[in-house]
């Protein structure tokens, strides 16, 4: 396995209390493999990234339990010079804004080049070279007459091209993508998340694909997993999902996607808010939302269970048994059938 998360928690202790931000969460990605981590704003999604990459806000952040294995060592107990070291070469994060992560008073191939000279040792000549090869290779037109030209001066989608192209460089076995295409324009978000999907298959690498749209991923992600309030709540292969959620909150975020065939259609709404992470509620987090909400959701916390369908005749679209399908939900089985 290239990365495997085991019951990472992180907090950040701050004035007002302690927010609780990962609760426990278990993910891995294998090489050629694409993980979309799906859920609401403040559901612990990037802190999650962060504490993977090391680049974890440390204090106020504090990871106070769990193990982060890449390629079978805990990053966890590495020193930050190992770490960096990791970070490029081993591991690479694409962030939702690249105007504020790009420099501005660097030109876009100094900052491509850079990552050669600084971990490969080659000479500026040879890195600029580089530079524009990666150019080209995240197809930016006129690569050659625009390498000297700094980030405000390329367009929104070519900018994260420039993303990409940094986060590929060194050919990482790993990218952590963060949103990559919200800021964009639908169209050219299609042809971002696109570039990304190939060239990740084109290099085996593995990619965590962080989102809050489950528009975006149906047709790049391999597996899905859902988040809520720090943990995750439903994990599956992603069309198993789309067919039939295991857990009343994807469902919800399912029911919430504008559809063609609905045109005009009130759009759904999961009612009520994200939980307060200086105070998430006993039971299921998601207890208070959620329309199938029992006492004993309000008391105990549902553990991560393997999901199996007992269809009395197994068919295509409800097989036996459902591998790789977890959700962390008391009435996982109820919710199976609501869908279908
Ligand atoms: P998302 O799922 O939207 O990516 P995040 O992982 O960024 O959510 O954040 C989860 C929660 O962690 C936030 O709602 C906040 O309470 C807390 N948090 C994140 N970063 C910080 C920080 N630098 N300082 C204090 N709290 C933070
Ligand atoms: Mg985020």
């Amino acid at each position: 396995m290239l990365l495997e998360v085991r019951d990472l928690h992180v907090e950040f202790r701050t004035r007002d209390g302690v927010a609780k931000a990962v609760n426990g969460v278990n993910y891995s990605v294998d090489a050629g493999e694409t993980l979309a981590v799906l859920g609401e704003s403040g559901s612990g999604k990037s802190v999650t990234a962060q504490a993977i990459m090391g680049i974890l806000d440390i204090p106020p952040g504090k990871i106070t339990q769990g193990e982060i294995l890449f390629q079978g060592e805990d990053l966890l107990k590495l020193k930050e010079d190992q770490r960096r070291k990791i970070r490029g070469a081993g591991m690479a994060m694409i962030f939702q804004d690249a105007l504020s992560s790009l420099n501005p008073v660097l030109s876009v191939g100094e900052q491509l080049g850079e990552m050669f000279v600084v971990h490969r040792g080659m000479s500026r000549k040879d890195a600029k070279a580089k530079a524009i090869e990666l150019m080209d290779r995240v197809r930016i037109p006129a690569a050659k007459e625009r390498v000297g030209q700094y980030p405000h001066q390329f367009s929104g989608g070519m900018r994260q091209r420039i993303m990409i192209a940094m986060a590929m460089a060194l050919e990482p076995s790993l990218i952590i993508a963060d949103e990559p295409t919200t800021a964009l324009d639908v169209t050219v978000q299609a042809q971002v998340m696109d570039l990304l999907a190939e060239l990740q298959r084109e290099l085996n690498m593995g990619l965590i694909l962080i989102t809050h749209d489950l528009g975006v991923v149906a047709d790049v992600a391999d597996d899905i997993a859902v988040m809520y309030a720090g943990r995750i709540v439903e994990q599956a292969p992603v069309h198993e999902i789309y067919k039939r959620p295991a857990h009343p909150y994807t469902r919800g975020l399912l029911d919430s996607i504008p559809r063609l065939d609905q045109k005009g259609q009130e759009l759904y709404a999961i009612k009520g808010l994200p939980p307060n992470l200086m105070n998430i509620p006993p039971g299921c987090a998601f207890n208070p939302r959620c329309p199938r909400a029992q006492d004993i959701c309000r008391t105990d916390v549902p553990p991560l269970a393997d999901v199996t369908y007992d269809a009395a005749e197994p068919t295509a679209t409800a097989p036996a048994t459902a591998p790789g399908r977890k959700s962390a939900c008391h009435f996982w089985k109820e919710t199976l059938d609501d869908a279908s």
